[in-house]
């Protein structure tokens, strides 16, 4: 296998350039073992281990970039890639960046619901989103378009209510807004061309989704070991949600061993109640960095 540095089959990369998605990309890549420098200085970074560069672009921007085959892969919100329409495929939902387009109206205000926003002007940075919600419930609406702080618009009196994305909830209540509906639920997702790729760059984005499965995986699962009397091993091991069976090995002392198992993060706290019950002690668990399956 060639896996020398070649431009035509090196991946490229789309990435948020500096906002809330770039921190946790940025961390994802340097967990999966990928080498780079100087990403906050330059729109195109080389990497130094795998055949891959990273373009830091606008988020906006990023699905149209990967539709048009600039970029193999990209790493962005599913509000964004929705809002362009633009021709890719999500293949991996990634967890973070969550939030959702909804719709908000002044808290005291005459609008409580979708059907209430009839006639009325609304500021969104999702034009594309907030029309065809409307139009799908023969609501009419004028859309006022804003790049930023949409949460103003209704104190400005540049619009009755607004659409756009909310984490918390804090800053429509900041603003005095209440929240009415949800347009879409979004997360951060990996996007892939639907351009033809050459049969090198399918085979570095197959390397690439190993590594990142790994990754995730290990990030939802913990390394636990425990050291229990031999008459207690049947018990806990049917108490342990194990990926395959668990190592059992004999300690120094007679009739005791220590079992070691990879379990979910979500069942580590649940689980250890009932292994103690059942026996267990010195129980200790460790992050994973990586698991290939
Ligand atoms: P930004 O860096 O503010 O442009 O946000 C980049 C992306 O972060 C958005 O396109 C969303 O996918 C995601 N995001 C998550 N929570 C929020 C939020 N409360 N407001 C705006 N964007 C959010």
């Amino acid at each position: 296998m060639n896996r020398t540095k070649d431009s035509s089959t090196s991946l490229r990369i789309a990435i948020q350039k500096s906002g809330r998605l770039t921190d946790k990309t940025i961390a994802l890549l340097e967990g999966i073992g990928i080498e780079f420098d100087n990403y906050k200085r330059n729109l195109i970074v080389k990497t130094r281990n795998f055949d891959v560069e990273l373009l830091l672009l606008r988020d906006d921007d990023i699905p149209e970039y990967v539709q048009d085959g600039v970029c193999d892969l990209g790493f962005v919100g599913a509000n964004e890639t929705q809002e362009t329409g633009a021709d890719v495929t999500p293949i991996r939902d990634l967890g973070y960046g969550k939030c959702r387009l909804s719709l908000a109206a002044p808290k005291n205000g005459d609008i409580k619901k979708p059907e209430d926003f009839d006639g009325k002007k609304v500021a969104t940075s999702y034009p594309n989103l907030t029309r065809t919600f409307f139009k799908e419930r023969d609501i009419d609406i004028q859309v006022i378009e804003i790049s930023g702080a949409v949460e103003i618009a209704p104190q400005l009196e540049v619009a009755d209510a607004i659409v756009d994305l909310v984490s918390s909830g804090g800053t429509l209540r900041a603003n005095g807004l209440v929240e009415l509906d949800t347009i879409l639920e979004s997360q951060t997702q990996l996007i892939r061309t639907n351009k033809e790729l050459s049969p090198g760059k399918k085979e570095l984005i197959d390397r690439f989704l190993v590594r990142m499965d790994g990754y995730q995986q290990a990030a939802q699962s913990r390394y636990i070991m425990m050291n229990a009397s031999t008459s207690a091993v049947e018990n806990i091991k049917r108490i342990i949600p194990s990926m395959k069976s668990p190592t059992v090995m004999p300690l120094a002392e007679d009739n005791m061993v220590a079992i070691h198992t990879v379990i979910p993060l979500q069942k580590f706290w649940t689980v250890m109640e009932e292994l103690k019950e059942a026996g267990a002690s010195d129980i200790v668990m460790l992050p994973i960095e990586s698991m290939i399956l």
